[in-house]
């Protein structure tokens, strides 16, 4: 499972993900509100494990901004023993379990798996192409049976690749796609490229074919070799 350890606490933060990684998650971190911030906008997670107090903000508020955007990220509080009301409104407003400090490792792992297997049991969509699966309804893109660790943007592009399959699909379609039809198309060409890079990348370094073709002039076309 993809995770992202919210915690400013650099040795604690580094043992659960230490003990996460070993434990086969994908962990990412996150040592203060603005980058907690930046990465759920960006990125999706199984599981956010989530330290509410943070030198510059609110854990909670982390909560309500994921709410907002109608994230489906699950969320594992981690509060200090002293902040009961915390907890009570973290779960209130949308987290679906918390965990006192201190704990053991174990237990946070045991909550944790707890918290993503409740997702199992959603019937979930999947788009598959070759090697490649995508899981719709819990934006997450597979090769070869392994979780591929992707951006918003690239998730949102392998998944108009893999449903306009065969088609060349135009760099200003895959503009409109990502940013929507109110951007200055001309600035986002780079960003295009980026991305298309970046997926392209990840896919080749998880055993996928090349599928990702340029057609000069026009745009991209998502095919068979
Ligand atoms: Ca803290």
């Amino acid at each position: 499972m993809k995770l992202l350890i919210v915690e400013d606490e650099k040795a604690l933060s580094r043992s659960i993900g230490e003990y996460l990684k070993m434990e086969g998650h994908i962990c990412e971190f996150a040592q203060n509100y603005h980058e907690a911030f930046i990465k759920t906008a960006d990125n999706t997670y199984n599981c956010i494990i989530l330290d509410i107090g943070l030198p510059d903000g609110n854990g909670l508020d982390i909560i309500r901004e994921l709410k907002k955007s109608k994230s489906n990220d699950r969320i594992l509080i981690l509060s200090a023993k002293t902040s009961l009301e915390d907890k009570l409104t973290g779960l209130k407003i949308g987290a679906d379990d918390y965990l006192t400090k201190p704990f053991h490792m174990s237990e946070l792992s045991a909550r944790v798996n707890s918290i993503c297997r409740r997702d199992n049991f959603v019937g979930f969509n999947e788009v598959t192409f070759n090697e490649i699966m995508v899981r719709t309804d819990e934006h997450q893109a597979f090769a070869n049976d392994q979780l591929l660790n992707l951006t918003r943007k690239e998730y949102d592009l392998l998944l108009f690749f893999m449903a306009n399959r065969d088609r060349i699909v135009t760099k200003e379609s895959i503009v409109e796609h990502l940013w929507g039809d109110n951007v200055i198309l001309t600035d986002s060409f780079d960003f295009v490229y980026t991305h298309v890079k970046n997926l392209r990348k990840k896919l080749l370094a998880n055993n996928c074919g090349n599928y990702i073709k340029v057609i000069y002039g026009f745009g991209y076309k998502f095919c068979e070799s």
